[in-house]
């Protein structure tokens, strides 16, 4: 199915989000996340599409300053 965008709006807005895969720490499914870049350093709550559990996002950037997503469930200590 092809994908538009609606608003001019929306696009900007897209620009500074890149999508990334995670595993879901609950059910084990792969889900599509939008990460805003503006939210490296943060750790954020978001829940699971599949099951609906709350993940808990850490957004970071690497050495070669690449983004990376980690995610942990919330019964799980630091
Ligand atoms: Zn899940």
């Amino acid at each position: 199915m092809p994908w538009r965008y609606e608003h001019e709006a929306e696009r900007k807005l897209m620009e500074s989000l890149e999508e990334h895969t995670v595993l879901c720490p609950y059910c084990g499914e792969a889900i599509d996340v939008l990460i805003d870049i503006q939210e490296v350093g943060d750790e954020y709550i978001e829940d699971c599409q599949v099951c609906c559990k709350p993940i808990i996002f850490n957004v970071a950037t690497d050495s070669a300053g690449n983004l990376t997503v980690t995610v942990r469930d919330e019964n799980e200590s630091q």
